[in-house]
């Protein structure tokens, strides 16, 4: 490779395998150096990050450090305090006819070399999390940042090689074409993180390989409100869920499924939560992303049209800016029912009871997420026997992403596979079964 070829797909998967084949990424040793060069990259970038987190996405600092930067270095520490005893082998119990002396355990081993594909919304903490845990299961990786956070994108690009051993961790720059070039190539695991129509082109092109995938996709998270809640708290948690990053969060709540009377009673609560979050003008807090492209605007704006508006509703194209927006007597066929908002649009459908809230969410493809609001310890247990999702949040909207020793993924649409904490070591290694009997 000289300065004036870019290395090609093929060349840097074929370097990074010879890496890995060679031993250097699987002492523990090297993996801890990894997360802590990682570790210190964040703290000396951390504003340069957040500065590129605000160019893309409008976010604040205050923001970028939550969601993203010191989400990220919670990840490194708690891995970096457990990993020994995640790694560690598991004895089982061997039966009888093998005799005494045998013994039988598993290990965790590597796969091999890994691709990270990543979203725009969350660009930093989405890249470096999988990668974090590939890492530190020993593997070398291939990243490819989203080509619509292109600040965050290059900010990656040019630290990322600063810190880490680039033998072994390589990003890849680009669009379509670069992505569909490198999905050629063989891994050893997938991890992409996006919308379901690239999941499966990704899908797709694994099988060639037969390598397996881990898919982090989106969908329509259901937030149910019951009779009785304590509706300011309510609409306060899901104003701060939903409208953070100007609802390009992929487990925003999509839409509240509440009845008639909680509905109306929660409209004036809505305005005051957005107003107790942004000010009377939300277009002048610093506080209040933007939306990532025109396309995106385009899209949003057009939804805005289902139901009636209880609070905001106003945009502007040349700053991409929707106004945090809470739409009621929305129709379930309406436009904005129908897919992902991803944006800060939230709509109120009305259902008569707990019934048929679960039949409303099992009628639809399984979420990322479901929220429920309630005081009832028997709504509680019937929407987590009775429903499917990736998670379950009761009372707090986005929390249980943060636990990082829960699983976090989608199941059926919304995904498959999962990672964070140990769950992270479960998707990027192989775990080896191992028999052993002596000779004599
Ligand atoms: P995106 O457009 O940035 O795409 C994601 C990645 O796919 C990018 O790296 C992009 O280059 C690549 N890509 C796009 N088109 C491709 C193609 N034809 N072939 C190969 N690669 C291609 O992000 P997005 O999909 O708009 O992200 C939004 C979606 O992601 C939402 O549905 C959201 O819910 C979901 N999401 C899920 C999670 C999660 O953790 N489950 C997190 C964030 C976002």
């Amino acid at each position: 490779m000289n300065d004036h070829t870019p290395e090609q797909p093929a060349e840097t998967v074929a370097r990074l395998r010879a890496t890995f084949r060679s031993g250097r990424t699987k002492p523990v040793e090297w993996r801890t150096t990894q997360l802590r060069r990682l570790r210190e990259m964040l703290t000396a970038h951390g504003a340069e990050l957040a500065e590129a987190l605000h160019a893309d996405l409008g976010k604040s600092p205050t923001e970028a450090f939550r969601t993203e930067i010191d989400f990220t270095l919670r990840e490194i520490d708690h891995t970096l305090e457990h990993l020994a005893e995640w790694l560690r082998p598991e004895s089982a119990p061997v039966p009888a006819h093998l005799g005494a002396d045998a013994t039988a355990r598993t290990q965790y081993d590597p796969l091999g070399v890994v691709l990270v594909i990543a979203p725009w919304n969350y660009p930093v903490q989405l890249l470096l999390t999988p990668m974090l845990g590939a890492l530190a299961s020993g593997n070398a990786v291939v990243v490819k940042p989203s080509e619509l956070a292109p600040a965050a994108s290059a900010a990656i690009a040019r630290l990322l090689p600063q810190y880490l051993d680039t033998s072994a961790v390589a990003v890849v720059e680009g669009a379509v074409p670069e992505t569909t070039a490198l999905l050629a190539e063989r891994f050893d695991h997938i991890f992409y993180t996006g919308n379901g129509v690239v999941g499966r082109i990704v899908m797709r092109a694994a099988a060639e390989h037969l390598t397996p995938v881990t898919l982090e996709l989106g969908g329509k998270s259901p937030a149910f409100v019951d009779r009785g809640a304590d509706l300011s708290v309510v609409a306060d948690r899901l104003a701060r869920g939903k409208f953070l990053n100007a609802g390009q969060t992929c487990v925003a709540p999509d839409y509240v499924l509440t009845d008639p009377e909680t509905a109306r009673a929660l409209e004036p609560l809505f305005a005051r939560a957005v107003e107790a979050l942004f000010g009377t003008d939300p277009q002048s807090s610093k506080e209040y992303g933007r939306i990532v492209n025109e396309r995106h605007f385009d899209r949003l704006s057009s939804l805005l049209g289902s139901g009636r508006a209880v609070t905001g509703g106003a945009t502007d194209r040349a700053t991409k800016y929707i106004a945090p927006t809470v739409l009621a007597d929305v129709d379930p066929k309406s436009p904005v029912m129908q897919e992902e908002i991803f944006g800060p649009i939230l709509p109120v459908v009305t259902v008569p009871g707990l019934d048929e809230a679960i039949e409303f969410i099992n009628d639809r493809d399984k979420p990322l997420a479901l929220y429920a609001f309630t005081d009832s310890d028997t709504t509680r247990e019937r929407l987590a026997a009775e429903t499917s999702s990736g998670g379950l949040g009761f009372g707090l909207p986005l929390a249980h992403l943060t636990v990082s020793d829960l699983p976090f993924g989608g199941v059926g649409e919304s995904g498959m596979g999962s990672y964070h904490g140990r769950y992270s070591i479960e998707t990027f290694s192989h775990r080896k079964s191992v028999l052993e009997k002596p000779l004599a």
